[in-house]
């Protein structure tokens, strides 16, 4: 029979096969559910034997950043760039370099897409994944190891009998459009500036501190090259892709690489991909073009900060010129006025682009953009089209500086420049289509997921003057229901129910549907945890919030500004007096951790030094490195160090491993 820990050893394997089935193949053989079963076994054996837990075990995938911000690390082998080229004659002329180099004239090339995303290196050592980092300047880069490995296509152990004892793998990090679209989605839903472009989210999402937002942004990867193999055994470019393939690490598709020694055959590949490349679901900017044998690379060498052997091919941006007819001014949900250009409409990448959002006054002022003015659009990718640049020789002598209205245009009230903040706000509740964004996003899926109550509904409601703020949407009758358009008996008993459903929530999701600009999910999460209730949270000091760790200085000051305002409280209070309830949340506050620094020295029994810096963490405590006044315990263990000696000097208490565990669950 098999023991539990074999079982447990194989789980991690079987796991590790859905993983790359999904997130590598894209063909998942079993349902989310089947997965999450699997995950939950393997949980409650971990439960049962921590000693067991392995590195390479999916649940180790979200673990802490060792510390705040990324260090730096030196590369094994340098990260080159590639020099590229919008040319097809260059493209040409670089395969004749080539002949010329080598004096033959039948290389192989290999082709394949060049991805716009993050230039990253990997490390695997013995087989298990050891470190990843950044291209930066390419001497060294940043730290991303911890970030990295919330990427469910990177295997934490490389599938295969004898892994060599270093395997070094180049590849690109980079945002899908579908997780980029709803990453934007959630950003202005909470007052953010969006992401430009995919590259941009997927370096901010990087450079996250905390990994299970990371993991939240659903970030994918790509490998197409090896920077250091102990075994030497992949002698080719085309080998490698193979390989890569093999060993279950994503790698491009078959019909998006391509060995030949022909010219004529690289430049049809180009064409299809360009062609392609609306399709994709990813960004990329053109293809690359490689000396396929490995021996010959080195004999080529490198030049400057590139390699002899290797030409990026770009395509040219997707650019449109047009006029710019009249700049308008929008009001989203949280009151931030938006410029827009409205355009001259225009074909461009497959639509008809008619605006362009100009983003805010700086943007603005730093392209010196004017009404009438000529102006080149882009739009890469799945991105919203913008104003790339002004083309001033086209200038009309009368076209003047635009400027932001002090009033809102839509409803006249004074606008309110925050500092620190690039935008501008109407704070007027009521004004424009505020009321009705801010319902809709109420009852949005992520808030409180009020099925049948989408825009349009919420639209005819507040048309109709049956709805004029959310609570109004727990006052609704099945009279007033059936004043809407396509109302019969069967929809207007649908939408009640889930109206009543959506009565009993979570406090988190209370939080986010209140639509306080910066709260996001996350965020949310956090204030529910800590405040335990709505009131407690509306009484919070800024001091308080702050401290919270997670929270910025920027949501904290505007949780604050959101609960001064009576209105709001007014609001919130209609809301449980018409009966929605949030659950109950245990909080923290009262636990005797709560707000308190600890320090950790020496080795502990019974947990690991994360586990219990998480579990301080999760009663509300901050863990620090080092003892300092500010220092309130010091947990100390078997052999501590000089940490101990100097919290002994300072007076601050000392806590034994065995006082630490009695106090974890104290009930208030
Ligand atoms: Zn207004």
């Amino acid at each position: 029979m098999r023991s539990e820990k074999e079982k447990y050893l194989e789980l991690i394997k079987e796991i590790r096969k859905h993983d790359r089935a999904y997130f590598v193949e894209a063909h998942p053989i079993i349902s989310d559910y089947e997965y999450d079963q699997l995950v939950k076994q393997l949980e409650e054996i971990e439960v049962k034997h921590p000693d067991w837990i392995s590195s390479t075990s999916p649940t180790q995938r979200v673990s802490e950043l060792a510390s705040k911000g990324f260090r730096t690390v030196v590369h094994t082998i340098p990260m080159l760039s590639l020099a590229n080229t919008y040319s097809k004659q260059e493209l040409e002329d670089f395969v004749k370099r080539i002949h010329k180099w080598t004096g033959r004239d039948d290389i192989e090339f290999c082709t394949e897409l060049k991805m716009d995303g993050i230039a990253v290196t990997v490390r695997y050592e013995m087989g298990n994944y050891h470190r990843a980092l950044t291209r930066g300047d390419g001497k060294k880069g940043d730290d991303i190891t911890t970030n990295l490995k919330t990427l469910r296509a990177l295997p934490l152990e490389l599938d295969l009998e004898n892994p060599p004892d270093v395997l070094e793998i180049r590849g690109e990090v980079f945002m899908p459009h579908k997780s980029f679209r709803l990453s934007n989605q959630k950003k202005e839903e909470a007052g953010e500036e969006p992401w430009a472009n995919p590259r941009n989210a997927a370096a901010g999402s990087l450079k996250l501190l905390d990994p299970k937002e990371v993991q939240k942004r659903n970030l994918a990867i790509v490998f197409y090259g090896i920077a250091e193999d102990s075994t030497q055994s992949i002698q080719n470019q085309f080998a490698c892709h193979q390989f890569l393939e093999m060993i279950g690490l994503p790698t491009f598709a078959t019909h998006h690489r391509l060995k030949t020694k022909d010219i004529g055959e690289i430049l049809s590949f180009g064409s299809r991909v360009e062609e392609e490349r609306k399709h994709l679901g990813f960004d990329i900017d053109g293809i690359v073009i490689k000396v396929d044998d490995f021996s010959m690379r080195t004999d080529l060498g490198v030049t400057g900060k590139s390699p002899r052997w290797a030409v990026a091919y770009k395509f040219a941006p997707e650019q449109a010129v047009t006029k710019i007819h009249e700049i308008t001014v929008q009001v989203g949900r949280t009151g931030v006025l938006t410029p827009v250009a409205e355009l001259e409409p225009v074909f461009l990448a497959g639509s008809t682009i008619s605006r362009a959002t100009l983003h805010n006054q700086e943007e603005i002022e730093r392209k010196d953009i004017r009404v009438g003015d000529t102006v080149v659009i882009e739009k890469g990718g799945d991105v919203i089209p913008k104003v790339v640049k002004v083309e001033k020789a086209k200038r009309s002598k009368e076209a003047k500086p635009w400027k932001m209205p002090n009033e809102c245009p839509i409803c006249g009230s004074s606008v309110v420049h925050r500092e620190g903040e690039v935008a501008i706000r109407c704070l007027n509740r009521d004004c424009g289509d505020q009321v009705l964004r801010r319902i809709s996003y109420f009852a949005s899926k992520d808030a409180m997921d009020i099925e049948h109550l989408g825009p349009k509904i919420v639209q005819q409601l507040v048309e109709k003057g049956l709805v004029k703020s959310i609570a109004d949407i727990y006052g609704l009758t099945e009279e007033e229901i059936s004043l809407l358009d396509g109302f019969k008996e069967k929809s207007i008993q649908n939408l009640l129910r889930s109206i009543e459903k959506s009565r009993k929530t979570t406090l988190p999701r209370l939080i986010l549907s209140l639509g306080i600009p910066y709260v996001g999910e996350g965020i949310a999460e956090l204030l529910a945890k800590h405040a335990g209730a709505i009131d407690t949270l509306a009484e919070m000091p800024l001091e308080e919030l702050i401290e919270i760790e997670g929270v910025g200085e920027k949501v904290a000051e505007s949780v604050v500004l959101y609960f001064q305002n009576p209105e709001n409280l007014k609001e919130i209070h209609r809301l449980f007096h018409l009966g929605v309830h949030p659950e109950k949340v245990k909080t923290q506050r009262g636990h005797p951790f709560f707000g308190k620094t600890f320090v950790l020295t020496g080795s502990l029994e019974n947990y690991s030094r994360s586990e219990a810096a998480s579990l301080i963490k999760e009663r509300g405590g901050k863990v620090s490195g080092s003892v300092s006044k500010k220092t309130d315990y010091v947990l100390v263990g078997s052999e501590p160090g000089s940490k101990y000696d100097k919290a002994k000097e300072l007076g601050i208490q000392i806590l034994s491993e065995e006082k630490f565990t009695s106090l974890l669950d104290f009930k208030q």
